[in-house]
């Protein structure tokens, strides 16, 4: 596959960069000169949080010259569980300014770019630009459909990882020849349907397993060296300690990588739908602009809600047709009925 090593500048390493990385460039799969295609690399880091942390840890101290990250957040005292890249005492401070201090200390050779703000359809491409990789350490839906759909427009690879309770998975997406996230799940599942992290509660460490392993796939990729995790996708139980592996396919019918892609431009999908009976005096909390989709549990009140809506004059609005009951039988049998 085509690697970003295709994007190395001429660098050199100083004195004290040949002795940080001297465990690097005595292997013969690194070298000087996958240490200097690490220190020309741009990666992308959406989210400095459970998998952001150990993520930007790892591939700062590996040398990966530059680190962008887009957060928007603030560190709180149930991040601390997880979230190692904040210490006690950030807490109330951005989670932008808190990684890039760590990032700093434990290596001042990288440069650090802050992205404070939310992904959107608007910024994701503008923001993808100058990166080489993207690595996903998102934790919500419509955030990672937003960075699978910006990744395959713009061709950058999407490092992505996903975590649960005591469950992850990881996979590099988006590549060339590779499946992206669509091609696995077409469309990202009814807002407010699979319970999050906040939610579920997430085994602290879990974050540091899967991130860690989205740091090993971004440096492989750099390198150019190795088996990347493109058409599979990792599977890890920590609970019973069993790492499986799944096989993902391109999808030729894929809504946005496919042969015939339906999904040319940027969708930011509405985390949530207002119940029906206050849907007319709710409709201006709704941006017309954007794609909606409603759900309800059989299907039937959200046609009854997509006809509101498009007598109100919205154009991009869709119903779950079978509701959460046929989404749960046809495509995600773990997700839980109601
Ligand atoms: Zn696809």
């Amino acid at each position: 596959m085509a690697t970003v090593a295709e994007n190395v500048q001429p660098v050199t390493l100083s004195n004290q960069e040949v002795l940080r990385y001297s465990r690097h460039l005595i292997m013969p799969e690194v070298g000087m000169e996958g240490q200097l295609k690490l220190k020309a690399a741009k990666v992308l880091c959406i989210g400095a949080g459970g998998l952001g942390s150990p993520l930007a840890m790892y591939l700062a101290a590996a040398g990966v010259g530059t680190l962008g990250i887009v957060d928007f957040d603030v560190v709180d005292f149930t991040n601390l569980q997880r979230q190692i890249i904040h210490s006690t005492e950030d807490v109330g401070r951005k989670k932008l300014d808190s990684a890039a201090e760590s990032i700093q200390g434990i290596n001042p050779f990288v440069e650090v770019r802050k992205f404070e703000t939310r992904l959107t359809s608007d910024n994701a491409l503008s923001i993808f630009r100058d990166f080489d990789v993207v690595v996903d350490g998102t934790d919500n839906f419509p955030t990672r459909y937003l960075v699978n759909d910006a990744c395959v427009l713009s061709g950058k690879p999407n490092v992505y990882g996903s975590i649960f309770r005591f469950e992850g998975q990881a996979s590099v997406l988006a590549t060339k020849d590779g499946p992206c996230y669509r091609c696995w799940y077409p469309e990202p599942p009814p807002p407010g349907l699979v319970p999050s992290c906040a939610e579920g509660g997430v085994l602290g460490i879990l974050p540091g397993l899967v991130g860690v392993i989205q740091a090993t796939e971004t440096v492989k990729l750099i390198l150019g060296k190795g088996e990347p995790l493109i058409g599979r996708v990792l599977l890890v139980d920590a609970l019973g300690m069993k790492f499986r592996e799944l096989k993902l396919r391109k999808n030729p019918d894929c809504p946005v990588c496919g042969t015939h892609p339906t999904i040319t431009r940027l969708i930011d999908y509405q985390e949530y739908l207002i119940p029906l009976g206050d849907l007319p005096k709710r409709v201006h909390e709704l941006d017309s602009s954007r794609e909606i989709v409603a759900h309800c549990r059989s299907g039937v009140r959200s046609a009854k809600a997509v006809e509101f809506l498009r007598q109100a004059g919205f154009h991009k609005v869709q119903n779950l047709v079978g509701g959460v009951l046929a989404w749960s039988d046809r495509v995600d049998p773990k997700m839980p009925k109601y």
